[in-house]
């Protein structure tokens, strides 16, 4: 079967590989549908130095389940995702479904090979969600980001009402803004330089939003809502993380969602002392997040449409990739479909 293979480096090509071997627990599922992440592309540029290079990349997918053990409660045809992250299996957090709390956890097409841009994948059971027929094949590649969203709003465990700030308008910002709205907060700030990725905020029913380049956000966000209960950094640059520092009211909570380049900034110790700030990382999402997330996309409470600005077939990758990288205003999620 095709897949993409990277070899190290700035280094990927199409290739021939072997077809997966299923063993007696797993299932093997033929991909429709998998999204070029941000990750991938710090995995092409070297960010992540752990990686088991070659390796096949991806780990946003939806497919159709093609094999399946004899007892399973899943059938040949079912429509699924697969969480991607895969724990030891035994500890406690493993139990649990907290996969990345887990000392051992890796991410398939990450840290782990058997990512999904390739025909065919394999997964345990217990990894594997089954998608509602209203989920179509495209917003079914979704729920992982959607998962990542989920997770960050439960972590801040907001009460109805909140006004929050999302800094960062890309895929994980918007959908992070969308389901604070689901979860019933009042007023939602985005902040985005963007223009591209300001329109889809509007056209996913976000209408606070700052262009941080010809505004400057802390009075923005003073003159709208005043003082937020909380701020989502998806940027994880010093600056977001004073400005989030700044903005935030007394007892305030800051996200950090952003994978930061290198060490990331360091701690605005001052305000964070001085407000009594809370400071959460939240980074990925455990099982139940997953569950939620298909939840949402299937009640059509989080719109994922208006963010998928491309799909292209395997042999096109190197494309979806480029794309991503030089025109950050028109492309924010590409979907690649080794149907196509
Ligand atoms: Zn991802
Ligand atoms: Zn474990």
């Amino acid at each position: 079967m095709k897949a993409i293979v990277f070899n190290g480096p700035y280094d990927f090509a199409l290739k021939e590989i072997e077809n997966p071997s299923c063993a007696a627990d797993e299932v093997e599922i033929k991909v429709h549908m998998a999204g070029i992440c941000g990750s991938d592309l710090a995995l092409l540029h070297g960010r992540n130095p752990s990686v088991p290079y070659p390796i096949v990349p991806g780990h946003e997918c939806m497919g159709k389940i093609v094999r399946t053990p004899a007892d399973s409660t899943f059938k040949a045809g079912d429509r699924v995702t697969v969480f991607p992250a895969f724990g030891c299996r035994k500890c406690a957090a493993c139990n649990a479904g907290h996969i990345p709390h887990c000392p051992q956890a890796k991410t398939v097409g990450v840290l782990r090979p058997g990512g999904c841009f390739t025909e065919r994948i394999v997964a345990h059971t217990e990894r594997v969600f089954l998608l509602p027929e209203q989920v179509e094949d495209d917003v079914g590649a979704m729920v992982e980001p959607t998962a990542v969203a989920v997770h960050a709003n439960r972590r801040a465990a907001l009460a109805k009402g909140a006004k929050i700030v999302v800094i960062g308008g890309g895929t994980i910002g918007l959908l992070i803004a969308q389901v604070a709205q689901a979860y019933g907060a009042q007023s939602v700030v985005v902040s985005e330089p963007n223009a591209g990725r300001q329109s889809l905020a509007r056209q996913s029913g976000l209408d606070l939003i700052c262009n941080p380049q010809d505004e400057n956000l802390v009075d923005f966000v003073r003159d709208r809502i005043g003082m937020p209960d909380a701020v989502f950094d998806v940027v994880g640059s010093e600056l977001t993380v004073k400005q989030s520092t700044e903005l935030l009211r007394p007892n305030g909570l800051l996200i950090l969602i952003a994978m930061p380049h290198g060490e990331g900034p360091g701690i605005p110790y001052h305000p964070i002392f001085q407000k009594e700030l809370n400071v959460i990382g939240s980074r990925t999402y455990f099982w139940d997040d997953f569950t939620e997330a298909i939840q949402l996309l299937s009640d059509r409470r989080v719109r994922v449409r208006p963010m998928i600005s491309e799909k292209l077939p395997l042999s096109r990758f190197a494309e979806g990739v480029e794309l991503l990288e030089k025109q950050p205003e028109k492309y924010v999620k590409i979907l690649i479909s080794p149907l196509m």
